[in-house]
């Protein structure tokens, strides 16, 4: 069975978007994961398919009704299984990162509602126990481009999705660290070298030069791993 993710949007037709092409888009047409959208609107009651509504208290914007996303979510998990992820896009949300892309791709699927306007109404949230996730600090207008992020994420880990060659095991954050620099042909480019060890054949040398570059660019561009990392290694 293939992995499912489910996307409650109010603009299906952003999807597959990026995910149809590349690595995501031939996944995609091998059926190694699916897309299943779910047109928010379709779960509207009146005849102008209303689904928004003005904040209580007042304020700019609008607000996505309880009673429309209710039903909108409890159509999707009729077709999930209990333990697939059941996600709100949210700023407020944890922020999305390499462990929680591996623990979504060990399910079988994924349910993810994208939030637009200001929001969602409060108790849609509560009631249906959504976890919130962010896909970082900033403001984005709608979820969707969030979901295709971190579903990007998550395909690319999914079994038989990357080639043996292409191992994400020496990746950034795979070990706590930044990835180490890449070179490729021309030997000499704009009057720089390769690095002379890459040019060694000497496999041993090779992976001590990467872990040394690995640790030297997190130090510098991420103290933050660095730190953890710190702790974990050299003790
Ligand atoms: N008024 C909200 C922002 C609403 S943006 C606030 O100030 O927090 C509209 C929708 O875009 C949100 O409901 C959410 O689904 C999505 N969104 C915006 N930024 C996001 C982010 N960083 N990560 C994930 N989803 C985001």
């Amino acid at each position: 069975m293939s992995w499912v993710a489910q996307i409650l949007t109010l603009y299906p037709q952003m999807f597959p978007g990026p995910l149809g092409h590349s690595l995501a888009g031939k996944a995609l047409d091998d059926g190694l994961w699916a897309i299943e959208t779910l047109d928010i609107r379709d779960f509207a009651s009146d005849k102008h398919r209303s689904v928004d509504d003005t904040p209580a208290g007042g304020g700019p914007g609008m607000v996505l009704r309880p009673d429309i996303l209710g039903a909108a979510i409890d159509a999707a998990r009729l077709h999930a299984e209990p333990d697939w992820p059941l996600v709100f896009l949210s700023p407020r949300g944890r922020p999305f990162d390499q462990a929680m892309a591996r623990e979504w791709a060990g399910c079988g699927g994924i349910t993810m509602l994208c939030g637009r306007f200001e929001g969602v109404d409060q108790r849609v949230i509560d009631q249906r126990k959504l976890t919130e996730i962010s896909l970082g600090d900033f403001i984005l207008s709608g979820g969707e481009p969030a979901a295709i992020a971190m579903l990007d994420a998550v395909v690319r880990l999914l079994p038989g999705v990357m080639g043996k060659h292409q191992s994400a095991e020496d990746e950034s954050f795979e070990r706590g660290l930044l990835e180490y620099p890449h070179y490729t042909r021309p030997q000499i480019w704009e009057g720089h070298e390769i690095p002379a060890v890459l040019n060694s054949g000497h496999h041993g040398k090779i992976a001590e030069w990467r872990l040394k570059k690995a640790e030297d660019v997190t130090r510098l561009c991420r103290p933050d791993l660095w730190s953890t990392y710190e702790r974990r290694h050299k003790t």
